[in-house]
């Protein structure tokens, strides 16, 4: 199997900065959608230290796979799984550092979501509400689950998801990178076969365009991930834009 992929982020058409961060790497098998917060520029620091250092990681256990491990590996996760929490505590440690390091960044973070692909898998991780889908046989599942107020409201069934999709706390996230030492972290193993499309997207996004929506603009620029990319960003700013969007869209071929 082999991936290809592209990426595109915008502003959107209520802010005035970007504080979303992305990388494609298809030599690694590496994507990562960040979307940073906080001020005086702090959210693009943040999001941008956070996808660096995971690449670098990732990098360097590519290059050297018998490396020290610089936290402890978890037994119950594939190796890749393990690679991929790793780099991003050390990426939490990194906006963590940079935070206390200068008095403008602090009170600065990042989500984080990512996908590892390997020997015809992949290994997910997110931290907040970033999220990763997967489109098989024209259907689009999402396989991340939100760290956020509304969410854990609705899996509650405090609230509706009709309510959760207004709500004015829709934007707190209830955990992220570059607030606490310790992070935890949810991963997965994932199955990958050809014909699969993964999104990576921010809340910009996902908020914005619904998962019907979505569906539909994949499924129908399957052969063109740019144009994909383009018209999902366009549907979120016609469906008004409030926030910075960012699509990351990867092909899985035989
Ligand atoms: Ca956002």
């Amino acid at each position: 199997m082999r991936v290809f992929s592209r990426g595109l982020t915008d502003m959107g058409l209520k802010r005035s900065r970007n504080e979303d961060f992305f990388t494609c790497n298809d030599e690694l098998g590496l994507y990562i959608v960040a979307d940073g917060m906080g001020g005086h520029a702090a959210g693009e620091i943040a999001s941008s230290t956070a996808v660096s250092s995971i690449v670098e990681f990732i990098q360097t256990f590519h290059d050297d796979p018998n490396l020290t491990w610089p936290i402890e590996a978890n037994p119950n996760l594939s190796g890749m799984e393990n690679a991929l929490v790793a780099a991003i505590q050390l990426a939490n440690q990194a906006v963590c550092d940079q935070a206390s390091e200068n008095r403008a960044y602090g009170g600065m973070g990042t989500t984080i979501v990512g996908l590892l692909f390997y020997d015809g898998r992949a290994a997910a991780a997110h931290v907040g509400d970033s999220r990763l889908y997967r489109l098989r046989g024209g259907r689009l599942e999402q396989l991340t689950c939100d760290h956020s107020w509304v969410n854990e409201q609705l899996q509650g069934k405090f609230i509706t998801e009709e309510e959760a999709r207004s709500h004015r706390w829709r934007n707190v996230i209830t955990r992220a990178l570059g607030n606490r030492p310790t992070l935890e972290i949810d991963s997965a193993s994932v199955d990958v076969a050809p014909g699969d499309l993964f999104l990576l997207c921010s809340d910009g996004l996902s908020g914005m365009v619904c998962d019907e929506e979505l569906q539909h603009i994949l499924t129908e620029n399957l052969g063109d991930l740019a144009k994909a990319c383009r018209e999902i960003i366009l549907q979120a700013n016609l469906n008004g834009g409030i926030d910075n969007v960012t699509a990351v869209i990867v092909s899985v071929q035989e």
